[in-house]
């Protein structure tokens, strides 16, 4: 592409109700960090159907323009349609660079999108920068198993492309006092190979939605075996919580993958999380530092995960669960009582 024009395209990824998934958010937040006091535009892009909700949470959140396409076809995600679609976008507004977030979604569209542009993808990031001089994207994603961190550009290169894990930057404080330029454009059908033959859909209040969640109970391996596992999943469901756990409670097979949190696992970013029995391996924390509040339980006073606590609960979690799970109940005995 010669003529690039100087914005910042962010991909809003939206569940099939129309309502913008977080991650999608979080990196409309990190693109207007980055781009204060720089002659660059944020641009919002948004595919789905029934958008006017997530358009005013995207207006709120602070977008200088919104590109969106409002259609039936693009209610549920199929590869060729969102990919022609977008492509046909970026031919026509031809942006600097674009941020997806690196979902099922966006990592199945990203790499076909950059392949039709022909110009580079810097997948699964974990931050960006914007280079001071000439405004290049310094992608920086984890390398050789996670043990380095390497900072990839890929100047002279448009629109410079990158995927980026959710639960690495904060939501936006929505300002209902905000406005964006709206722009509706048409959808154009392309030849689909793909049917849709059923779908399991991606819950928005699921247990195990650990992306969304706004309370995360997580099990580490001081748990030792499924009754201390067991007394974590009551914390979480008597707080409405979502349960995560360490990658090394995963090694032992007391719970499925998709319930790690950490550098192979789920970037979350939750108000509160409660990890019970974690060390606090730099793996881990990576993946749930940015939480509002951590409040930590072990019986070890020097694990690391106290350096990141807000509350530091030095004590046995097989003693400490159950006070725990009892005095919330009561609370909330209390609470329906009044
Ligand atoms: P441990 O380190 O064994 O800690 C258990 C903790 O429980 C200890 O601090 C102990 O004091 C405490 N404890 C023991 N008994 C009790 C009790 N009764 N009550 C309260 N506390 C108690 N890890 C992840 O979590 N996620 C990842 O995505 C991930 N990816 C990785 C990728 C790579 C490339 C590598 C090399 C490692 C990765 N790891 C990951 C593993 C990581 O390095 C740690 O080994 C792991 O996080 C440790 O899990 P843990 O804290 O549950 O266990």
């Amino acid at each position: 592409m010669k003529e690039i024009n100087n914005e910042l395209w962010v991909f809003i990824e939206c569940f099939k109700s129309g309502k913008p998934k977080n991650i999608g958010l979080e990196l409309l937040n990190e693109a207007n960090r980055i781009t204060k006091n720089k002659n660059i535009k944020v641009v919002a892009l948004i595919f789905g159907y029934k958008l006017s909700n997530a358009i005013k949470t995207v207006i709120f959140s602070k977008a200088d323009k919104i590109i969106y396409i409002d259609n039936i076809n693009l209610q549920n995600y199929t590869t060729a349609l969102y990919t022609h679609n977008f492509y046909n976008l970026v031919k026509k507004y031809k942006p600097h660079s674009i941020l997806i977030g690196a979902t099922s979604i966006g990592r199945d569209m990203a790499p076909r999108l950059s392949c039709r542009l022909n110009t580079g993808l810097t997948a699964d990031c974990t931050s960006i920068k914007i280079e001071e001089d000439n405004n290049n994207i310094l992608w920086t994603r984890p390398t050789f198993g996670g043990n380095l961190m390497a900072e990839i550009i890929c100047n002279n290169n448009y629109p410079q492309m990158g995927t980026i894990r959710a639960g690495v930057f904060k939501k936006p404080i929505l300002d209902t006092n905000r406005e964006s330029l709206l722009i509706e454009e048409d959808y154009i059908p392309c030849e689909n190979k793909i049917e849709l033959l059923g779908e399991i859909l991606d819950s928005e209040n699921e247990e195990i939605n650990l992306e969304e969640a706004k309370i995360i109970v997580s099990a580490g391996l001081g748990v030792k075996n499924e009754k201390g596992l067991n007394l974590v999943r009551e914390l979480a469901s008597t707080l409405g919580a979502s349960l995560g756990a360490s990658r090394a409670v995963v090694d032992e097979n007391l719970i499925s993958r998709i319930h790690q949190v950490g550098q192979t696992g789920k970037n979350v970013s939750p108000k509160i999380y409660i990890a019970c029995g974690i060390s606090g391996a730099i793996q881990h924390i990576v993946a749930m530092k940015t939480s509002d509040i951590i409040i930590a339980i072990n019986t070890d006073e020097e694990a690391p995960i106290f350096d990141y606590a807000d509350y530091k609960i030095v004590g046995d979690i097989f003693e400490i669960l159950p006070l725990l799970i009892n005095e919330i109940k009561s609370k909330k005995i209390k609470n329906l009582n009044y």
